[in-house]
């Protein structure tokens, strides 16, 4: 990109020197030599642009810079000099401009890696040492001054912490934690110096993961859009059929070169990339991450929802309400054993159940020879005893042949429940209330006005469960119990109605969030499978900031449309006046590029608010 940028600004200079030392010419008594200046500092531009055009037709993608390749070397063809070499001005700042836009749109995602800390305050005795970031281990005691940026995810060990989000989640207003609350790496922090218990390794923390996620986003270079594309070749054919009329009808090549000319550069290869680009980066102030174009596209197009219940639905910071042991067993003992295992999980239930063990201020070992059935438990060794623990199917799953495991079916039907086995025997189960998210149903009403017609819980939890937590909140349907592959299925079978949204957070989810026309992931917690097959990720705790993501993607796309339609358009127009004999080539050039400017200052239009895109 950054050599790209700066090829880009060199070919626009060649050119502008090209016209300058055309018109000296005369002056130094050497006018006969004009028409091969234009000419020479034309030819390094269609150089470049025949480079670009065979590597991208090795890709297999026509695009429109064979209109701008055809015009130049058919103006130098018929002698029109000066036009090629104004058209190859045109085209270079064309391109110029639009890796302007670009960077500029993009500016927003950048400023997200720039804030990385490198360093991280810990207590050490008395004293304070300042450290590298990677040797950072969760249990440090670090001092945030006022200003830092929180290097790792953690909890507020004293004090009261004032916490700026806004380059994480957009929101302006700073928010308040108090001890034993959980701060998210990547906040800035507002108010006075601050004590942080790390709880994950810096590169285990949200911010890593949001950083590697948009990193990868931007070095993607996957098509921006198949928006362009799909118009590329009708374009492509309309200008050439004129240009070979106006020729045909008149036997006058000039007409064609002037057809041609006016053709270049297109609006097209401006308008929708910056458009998106814009949508991209204004999304990211939400907090949200489009993965690219053709996410960014479908998003706008979506008509089914898919969600998972588990962190997605709820918010996951489940409560533990009771723990039900079945035999003698220590209570603190089964439940110590299971969070061990638990560690080993990124589960959002597993997290929960963690939290609560050291809440409880039982010492957790760590787990050996770990087993993860995705959405349904895990199982290892813990001190030297077998534990399973996960969903009541899976536990009963590794229980030993004629264990007794009791029927729970009925039992507190709206809770999550955890069951627990040791050495294939069933110890008892953990009861969790997790709830909706707040705001939930209006959120869901919200996207029924945006148009989205059918929305579908798909939860590897059990179906009592299920349909309690949705009660009321008029889902069309309800499918419970499913393994990773099975939700695959539900989204398969929606996508027969029209585009899907599947919306999860966990790693069960993720082979779903790849089959779904729009994945999107909740969070960037560590690893996040679930993040790295979404094409979209919202980077905060807020299951509504789908909401804007959805309006800003429609109106990206719209600008994007309209500049194209406006550009090609008037193109068109002054196509036919040119083949009419009313613009000479040199004036065409001049036209068009007229026509780009406005169409690249309209698509920027995209990064700013509208009246569309209100704020969550
Ligand atoms: P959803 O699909 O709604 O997100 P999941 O399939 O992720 O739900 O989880 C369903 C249930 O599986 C949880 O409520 C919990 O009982 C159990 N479960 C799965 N994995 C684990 C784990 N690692 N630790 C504890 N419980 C688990
Ligand atoms: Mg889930």
């Amino acid at each position: 990109m950054n050599a790209g940028f700066f090829i880009r600004s060199l070919l626009v200079l060649l050119p502008v020197f090209g016209v300058a030392l055309g018109f000296a010419l005369p002056a130094l008594g050497l006018g006969p030599w004009q028409d091969s200046a234009f000419a020479a500092f034309t030819i390094p531009v269609l150089v470049v642009l025949s480079y670009d055009i065979v590597a991208s037709l090795r890709r297999g993608e026509v695009g429109l810079d064979i209109v701008a390749l055809l015009s130049m070397a058919a103006a130098l063809f018929v002698g029109e000099e000066l036009a090629a070499v104004v058209v190859a001005l045109m085209y270079a700042g064309g391109q110029f401009l639009e890796a302007y836009a670009e960077r500029h749109a993009r500016r927003e995602m950048t400023a997200l890696l720039a804030r990385v800390p490198r360093t991280a305050v810990r207590h050490r005795g008395d004293g304070l040492e300042e450290v590298a970031l990677d040797l950072v281990a969760p249990g440090d005691r670090l001092l945030i001054r006022q200003g830092d940026v929180v290097p790792v995810d953690g909890v507020v060990a004293s004090g009261l912490a004032v916490l700026d989000q806004s380059a994480l989640t957009g929101e302006s207003i700073p928010v308040e934690q108090k001890a034993g609350e959980t701060v998210m790496s990547g906040s800035t922090n507002a108010g006075e110096a601050f004590d942080l218990t790390a709880s994950h390794r810096a590169a285990e923390s949200t911010y890593a993961g949001i950083v590697r996620l948009v990193d990868g986003a931007q070095r993607s270079k996957a098509p921006m859009s198949r928006l362009a594309d799909r118009f590329a070749l009708a374009f492509l054919a309309v200008t050439v059929l004129i240009a070979a009329l106006a020729w045909f009808f008149t036997g006058d090549p000039v007409r064609a070169v002037a057809v041609l000319v006016i053709a270049t550069p297109c609006p097209l290869i401006l308008a929708v990339p910056v458009a998106i680009v814009s949508g991209l980066s204004r999304a990211a102030r939400h907090g949200i991450l489009i993965k690219g174009g053709k996410a960014m596209e479908a998003l706008a197009r979506i008509q089914s929802l898919v969600l998972d219940k588990t962190g997605t639905l709820t918010d996951g910071r489940a409560k533990v309400v009771a723990i039900d042991i079945l035999g003698n067993d220590d209570q603190a003992d089964v439940f110590r054993l299971a969070a061990s295992l638990d560690q080993a999980s990124k589960h959002i239930i597993a997290q929960t159940i963690v939290a609560e063990a050291q809440n409880r201020q039982l010492s957790l070992t760590r787990p050996s020879e770990v087993v993860e059935t995705p959405g349904e438990g895990v199982e290892g060794v813990v001190e030297g005893r077998k534990v399973a623990v996960g969903g009541l199917k899976f536990v009963r799953s590794k229980l030993l042949p004629g264990a007794e495991s009791p029927d729970r079916s009925d039992a507190a039907a709206g809770g999550v429940v955890v069951a627990i086995a040791i050495d294939g025997r069933w110890a008892g189960e953990i009861r969790l209330a997790d709830e909706l998210r707040a705001g939930t149903e209006a959120f869901l009403q919200h996207l029924r006005t945006l148009g989205v017609e059918r929305v579908v819980l798909a939860t590897g939890d059990r179906r009592e469960v299920a349909e309690t937590i949705v009660a009321g909140l008029g889902f069309d349907a309800v499918r419970a119990g499913l393994t990773p592959d099975q939700k695959v299925l539900v989204v398969l079978s929606e996508r027969k109605s029209g585009p899907v949204m599947m919306i999860g957070d966990g790693v069960n989810d993720a082979p779903a969030l790849a089959a779904a026309d729009v994945g999107v992931a909740m969070g960037a917690r560590g690893a996040a499978a679930s993040a790295e097959a979404a094409d979209v990720v919202i980077l905060v705790d807020h299951l509504d900031r789908i909401v804007p993501a959805i309006e800003i993607a429609r109106r990206s796309r719209l600008i994007a449309l309209e500049g194209v339609f406006a550009g090609i358009g008037l193109s068109i127009v002054g196509m036919v006046v040119a083949a009419f004999g009313y613009i000479t080539p040199v004036q065409g050039a001049l036209i068009q590029e007229v026509i780009d400017v406005a169409v690249i200052l309209n698509a920027l239009r995209a990064l700013g608010d509208g009246s569309a895109a209100t704020k969550a």
